[in-house]
């Protein structure tokens, strides 16, 4: 598809956001695992469980309950490695990481997204960290002009680049799918990752094989701890926004890019998710998480938004 068609697609649905005053929509295209073209558009919105559940004013613990657009064409995209994302507006920090995790190759952003004044507020955050996350991944980024069919790059990653990988997600094939299996996997991680936070899942490949997928928390690919100024970095990020990604969403953004599908809800989480691992677990339509520690949190609001789904039966942790 050519991007210029792809945006199209993003800008003809982005006044449907039910998003009051940031209205943003993005369109992600590429080759699915089974080689057939697709194409897929989403603006950032309430999942359904947490709009009826919970209504579009709550916070879920520190986050907001939305899932924006980029983020919402990857959970529910066939299969993300090396496809092109469009997108109406400059992306967050946040998404750029789950871009990059989904193995997302080339983003095109609207050139009216920069006379924004929505942009203007967050241009700084674009700037340090957006596109920072975008270079260490090897993602081109270009800015694009519908009526002119004019394509200006913002940066362009070298030919044939491959990221440092510190810490790759482990997939290992597996026989059986059953809860003493899942126990097993779990008991022989949290030995391996010494209680430190990791999260694990049964999934089903696209060619029907079964496999567990485990991952640490680490910095977005590209970063890597070996690197003293990369880790400089890591450690002391400037403003609101942090260069690791969560483990849940790792493993959540690595199922997209290779199209694995979750099995009977066998998600582990060792410790309470974050509030925003929680809304994108929700976004990604997944009913449960078993919590290894429930004592164990990053920050308390991860608890606060752990009861608040739980009471309101949007998400089941056992
Ligand atoms: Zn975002």
């Amino acid at each position: 598809m050519n991007p210029f068609i792809a945006m199209q697609q993003a800008v003809d649905i982005v006044e449907s956001s039910p998003h009051p005053t940031n209205k943003i929509a993005a369109t992600l295209f590429g080759t699915g695992c089974d080689g057939q073209e697709f194409s897929i558009s989403r603006t950032n919105h309430w999942p359904e469980a947490i709009e009826t559940g919970l209504g579009r004013e709550a916070r879920v613990g520190n986050s907001s309950g939305t899932i924006h657009a980029e983020t919402a064409c990857i959970l529910h995209a066939p299969c993300t490695d090396g496809a092109s994302l469009c997108i109406t507006d400059p992306f967050c920090p946040n998404c750029a990481k789950n871009i990059a995790e989904a193995g997302i190759k080339t983003i095109y952003i609207d050139h009216k997204g920069f006379q924004k004044d929505f942009f203007a507020r967050r241009a700084d955050h674009f700037e340090t960290m957006s596109m920072q996350i975008c270079e260490k991944a090897g993602i081109s980024v270009y800015e694009l002009w519908r009526k002119d069919e004019k394509l200006v790059p913002i940066y362009m990653a070298p030919d044939g680049y491959i990221p440092p990988n510190d810490s790759p997600i482990t997939v290992d094939d597996i026989d059986t799918v059953d809860e003493a299996t899942f126990q097993q996997v779990i008991a022989g991680a949290t030995a391996l990752h010494s209680r430190r936070k990791f999260s694990a899942a049964f999934v089903q490949k696209p060619d029907g094989g079964h496999a567990c997928l485990i991952a640490r928390a680490h910095p977005v690919i590209g970063y890597s701890m070996q690197d003293p100024q990369d880790a400089l970095q890591v450690e002391h990020p400037e403003g609101k926004y942090s260069f690791l990604q969560e483990p849940v969403n790792r493993i959540l953004m690595h199922m997209a890019r290779y199209g694995y599908k979750l099995i009977n809800n066998y998600f582990y989480c060792s410790q309470v998710p974050t509030s925003r691992e929680q809304v994108n677990i929700v976004g990604a339509g997944i009913k449960r998480i078993t919590v290894g520690d429930a004592s164990k949190y990053r920050g308390h609001n991860s608890v606060d938004a752990m009861n608040l789904l739980r009471e309101n039966e949007i998400l089941d942790y056992s």
